[in-house]
Formats: C-alpha cells, sequence, structure tokens
C-alpha cells in the first residue's frame, strides 16, 4: 500500500504488537502457533463491506470492535477458546486517525477476550475487512449446528431482536425515542459476542449457532443440519426494553427475524436444564427456553396460549408494519 504512510509503517504503528501466545507473530511469511494434543481447531471467517454491512463513514473505533465481535460470535457457537486472528484490509487511504480508532476498538476487543493478531494483509481499495479467527476446542466438545435431537429443548440467550430494532430507526423505518435508542443503538454497534457462555455449554449444549441472520432463519440452519423440527413459543423470546414498549407486530419481527444481534441459539436436553441454567448465571447472561427440537422437518410457530401463528417472519425483511 504505497502512501507517505507505508504498508509497513502502518502495521508496525497500528497492528503489531510483542507476541504473547503466538511463537511467532507479525512480520514473517507465516505466524507460527502451537499445535496442542487433544485439542482442534475451530477456524472461521467473516467479512465486512463498506456500504453492505455497515454505513459508510461508520465510526472506526466501533467499526473495529464490530469486526472481531461477529467472528467471535462464530467462535463462541462453536465453544471454542479464541486464541488468535488474522486481518486482510482494504482502505481508501491511510488514514492515521482512522486507523488510530480502528486499531484501538479492534484490539481492545482482542484483549478483552485473550485474542492475539498474528497476521494478516493491508491492500488499498474499497473499505472492507476480512477477519479470519482460530479458536480452540478439546476434541469432539463442538457445539455442532448438526447435534440437535428430538427432546433437546431449544435455548436463546440475551434479548433478540434489539439490533434490528434499532437500524429500523436509522433507516428511518419507525422513530424511537431518545432513552429506548441509548438502549439498542450499541446492541446494534457494538454487540458483545457470548464467548464465556459458549464454553460454559461445552458437554451440555448439543446444538449451537450464534444468531446473525435472525432467529428463525438461523434456526432452519440447525434443523436443515440435524435433520429435525421445532416447536417455537414467540412469546418466549424474551424482549429488552425497548422492543417490549413496540407494536406486537414489529417486535416479533425483530425478535425472529431481525440479525445482527449475535446471541446464541442453542438445544440441550431436557433433563440438562439446570445445567444449562448453571452454565448460564456462570457466564453472565440470561437464557430462555423458547421451544423443543421435534422429530420431523420445519418450525411450529405458536403463541404463549397456544395458538398457531403464520411463519412468515422467516425472512430477514419481511416488515408488516412498517
Ligand atoms: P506478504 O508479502 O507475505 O503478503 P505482507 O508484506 O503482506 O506479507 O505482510 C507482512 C507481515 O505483516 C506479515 O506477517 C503479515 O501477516 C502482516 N500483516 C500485513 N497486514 C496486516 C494487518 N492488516 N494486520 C496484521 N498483520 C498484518
Ligand atoms: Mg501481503
Amino acid at each position: 500500500m504505497p502512501d507517505h504512510l507505508g504498508e509497513f509503517d502502518l502495521i508496525a504503528r497500528y497492528f503489531r504488537r510483542p507476541a504473547s501466545s503466538a511463537l511467532l507473530g507479525i512480520g514473517d511469511d507465516c505466524a507460527l502457533l502451537q499445535a496442542q494434543a487433544g485439542m482442534q481447531w475451530a477456524v472461521s471467517t467473516d467479512m465486512l463491506v463498506e456500504g453492505r454491512h455497515f454505513f459508510a463513514g461508520a465510526d472506526p473505533r466501533q467499526l473495529g470492535h464490530k469486526a472481531l465481535a461477529v467472528n467471535l460470535s462464530d467462535l463462541a457457537a462453536m465453544g471454542a477458546q479464541p486464541h488468535a486472528f488474522l486481518l486482510a484490509l482494504a482502505l481508501p487511504a491511510a488514514d492515521p486517525r482512522w486507523l488510530g480508532e480502528f486499531s484501538a476498538g479492534l484490539l481492545g476487543l482482542a484483549d478483552a477476550h485473550g485474542i492475539e493478531l498474528v497476521g494478516g494483509d493491508t491492500t488499498r481499495g474499497p473499505l472492507n475487512l476480512c477477519l479470519t479467527v482460530l479458536g480452540l476446542v478439546p476434541d469432539g466438545l463442538a457445539l455442532r449446528r448438526d447435534a440437535a435431537r428430538a427432546g433437546d429443548e431449544l435455548w436463546v440467550s440475551g434479548t433478540p431482536g434489539d439490533a434490528r430494532l434499532a437500524l429500523g430507526h436509522l433507516r428511518g423505518e419507525w422513530q424511537l425515542a431518545p432513552p429506548a435508542l441509548e438502549q439498542v443503538l450499541p446492541r446494534l454497534h457494538a454487540p458483545q459476542p457470548r464467548v464465556a457462555l459458549g464454553l460454559a455449554l461445552r458437554g451440555i449444549a448439543h446444538a449451537a449457532i450464534d444468531v446473525s441472520d435472525g432467529l428463525l432463519g438461523d434456526l432452519g440452519h440447525v434443523l436443515q443440519a440435524s435433520g429435525a423440527g421445532a416447536r417455537v413459543d414467540a412469546d418466549a423470546v424474551p424482549a429488552g426494553a425497548a422492543l417490549a414498549q413496540q407494536p406486537l407486530q414489529r417486535r416479533r419481527s425483530c425478535q425472529l427475524a431481525g440479525g445482527d444481534d449475535y446471541e446464541l441459539l442453542f438445544t440441550a436436553p431436557a433433563q440438562r436444564r439446570d445445567a444449562v441454567l448453571r452454565a448460564a448465571a456462570q457466564a453472565g447472561v440470561g437464557v430462555a427456553r423458547i421451544g423443543d427440537i421435534v422429530a420431523g422437518r420445519g418450525v411450529l410457530l405458536h403463541d404463549a396460549a397456544g395458538r398457531e401463528l403464520a411463519p412468515d417472519y422467516a425472512s430477514f425483511d419481511h416488515f408488516a408494519d412498517r
């Protein structure tokens, strides 16, 4: 990236720090990580493109945080311990202010989770962030999408739908009052990946997935992989304070079809209910039981009174009362 601030200066100034757990970090042709007996690598990549995954001109500190958060969320959903990550970065210009803020948001969250930046690539181009994360999970303990079984209970963490509620305000689909907006904006811009919960659920949960594209859509991935169906009580999905005040239809749409929450959706045998609650308490995250995995295919959606609801909440952009 030829510029007044060259590629190597840029990496040294904003991204390179003394290697901690890596045998060899940034600076050589490859990083070197110690292989560990009895452990498996969980590896994932997520790309964030300006104009598609975030607004042009987005706050660089929040962007740094979110770029890593969405990747950590994938490790959380596998029950993997974050270990190292790589950053491939296309930048329109080497703006020191932007880079300083971005790096602070990114490395701040990295430090909070003990994950080390060990390499990457830097080039000039339209703003594009591609992170690859590596996590560790003991042999056989990863929380896979294909592990849900009929008789499992279905759980979700946190209050899904908050991020979509914030996005709707920013898009002008509806207007939120300042207190509600202050509650949900951080849920969109600075999601907290549920890493501690994923770790605590090892050996307890069967299947898990993080809710990035909407609860029902992501549930569909689990059901498809596991060859099972589900019954879901729409009224059992917890609503955050702001969402609880919204009209019912909007609330349900946000909770069931809104993306970007990065909560964990997981299944566990009914006999492990107490263990799930202990794991959640240990991780400091609320969890709610929202349904059951059943034999067969598809999702039966119902309300608290047992009335069947039309399953048309599944698509990301279905908002009937816009
Ligand atoms: P190569 O020529 O092998 O692609 P580079 O010159 O691109 O190597 O990168 C030099 C070193 O800097 C490598 O160790 C690479 O992993 C690291 N690196 C490049 N860009 C980044 C970045 N954005 N974040 C972290 N490390 C980076
Ligand atoms: Mg390179």
